[in-house]
């Protein structure tokens, strides 16, 4: 049994189920959903993630390194699993083994991808990268074709679909469509030489939500799976999301102090009134960063009360003086809902002067996570 600690985090898998049938009910039959499940799914734990996805029906999932496709094989995964930053030349071997479908953005890997396929006597579906605006891997428009043509002539290699990434769909301005018709343009031309190639996917969370005529074969949603909008702009109320991670800790110690009394290091908060506080065994160490000294709420006893005072490595101290009755072992909620309150990752992002991406990373990649909402083990019940 693991040693109970003061912080965790919560991971609702029901809410996973719900937002990846959200999904794919938003964007229709005829488009597939890859669940973007690298950096530990968003820090909700890759394996759980990954299944509870696959349990409401997702067959494609996209992880960032070998590493992560190799757990989730070894885990029992089946479906397609694509990894978007590629295979290294000393991986190759892996690919055939675990039947990856990597990323390729140049002619790197090629020689060991084809020697490891020729060897094992099959073929491996490549799906390739065209930078389309990002600025980041992939080949430039005018490269892809002679670049298709390079895997097609490659033995043991195919291309299986083409991709690329959308670098402001999150954003008011304009850029996607000229970026969505550039990619149509070079799937056209790679069409003709590439008969194999039949997946085309560019569309990040924001783009699923904003613009529709992007979706091409498959989708390729992050953190909408995970309960949260990209950004302000991309609120589409008709389809709603369940946030699956929640950051708890508990009350350590109560006291009153005085009035001009000073709180934690450099005294960055200095009581104006006879105070009571509360000790909170989580800090910087935890994911709570130094970023939310004197920012940052939490909800205890169902009410929010304010972070004060710098932020420690493992604890932080909060004005309890307006909440009745807090006493040592009460639940406090760092993120998530409680009597009717709610703190989201979005709010905290916005004290930390980040997004929720991160947010929801750290605080999962921090603390012990604890898991809800299983799905029902009989064979054949749907969740949804
Ligand atoms: C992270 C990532 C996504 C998912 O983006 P969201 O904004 O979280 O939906 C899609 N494609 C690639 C290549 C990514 O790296």
């Amino acid at each position: 049994m693991a040693t109970p600690s003061y912080n965790w985090v919560s991971v609702d898998l029901a809410a996973l189920r719900h937002n990846f049938s959200a999904l794919k009910a938003w964007v229709g039959h005829t488009v597939q959903v890859m669940a973007v499940v690298k950096a530990d799914a968003y820090g909700h734990g890759l394996v759980p993630a990954a299944q509870a996805f696959a349990a409401a029906g997702a067959e494609t999932f996209g992880v960032a390194e070998m590493e992560e496709a190799v757990t989730l094989r070894e885990a029992g995964l089946g479906g397609e699993i694509v990894v978007l930053f590629g295979a290294p030349s000393m991986a190759a071997a892996e690919v055939v083994r675990y039947n990856l479908s990597p990323v390729v953005f140049g002619p790197e890997s090629l020689t060991a991808l084809s020697q490891a396929a020729v060897a094992a006597q099959q073929e491996i579906g490549v799906h390739l990268k065209i930078d389309v605006g990002m600025g980041r891997l992939g080949v430039l428009p005018a490269e892809a074709t002679a670049m298709a043509a390079a895997i097609q002539a490659t033995p043991g290699l195919y291309v299986a679909g083409l991709l690329s990434h959308f670098p402001q769909a999150d954003l008011a301005q304009g850029g996607t469509e000229e970026q969505y018709h550039a990619f149509a343009k070079v799937r056209d031309a790679v069409a003709a030489l590439a008969p194999r190639a039949s997946l085309a996917h560019i569309a990040n969370s924001a783009a699923v939500l904003r613009f529709l005529n992007t979706h091409a074969t498959m989708v390729r949603p992050g953190i909408s799976l995970y309960g949260y909008y990209p950004s302000a702009v991309s609120i589409r109320p008709e389809v709603t999301f369940k946030p699956a991670m929640g950051f708890h800790t508990q009350v350590l110690q109560v006291k009153e102090v005085p009035v001009g009394y000073g709180v934690s290091y450099g005294h960055r908060f200095v009581t104006q009134r006879p105070s009571r506080l509360a000790v909170l065994p989580v800090g910087y160490d935890d994911g709570y960063l130094r970023s939310l000294t004197n920012r940052a709420q939490v909800i205890v006893r169902g009410q929010r009360a304010p972070v004060v005072g710098t932020i420690c490595m493992n604890a932080c101290m909060v004005d309890v003086t307006d909440v009745a009755g807090v006493t040592p072992g009460d639940a406090v909620v760092l993120m998530g809902e409680s009597g009717g309150e709610t703190i989201d990752a979005d709010e905290i992002a916005g004290w930390m002067g980040t997004i929720s991406y991160e947010v929801l990373c750290l605080f999962g990649s921090r603390n012990r996570r604890v898991y809800s909402g299983a799905a029902d083990a009989t064979p054949g019940k749907s969740d949804c």
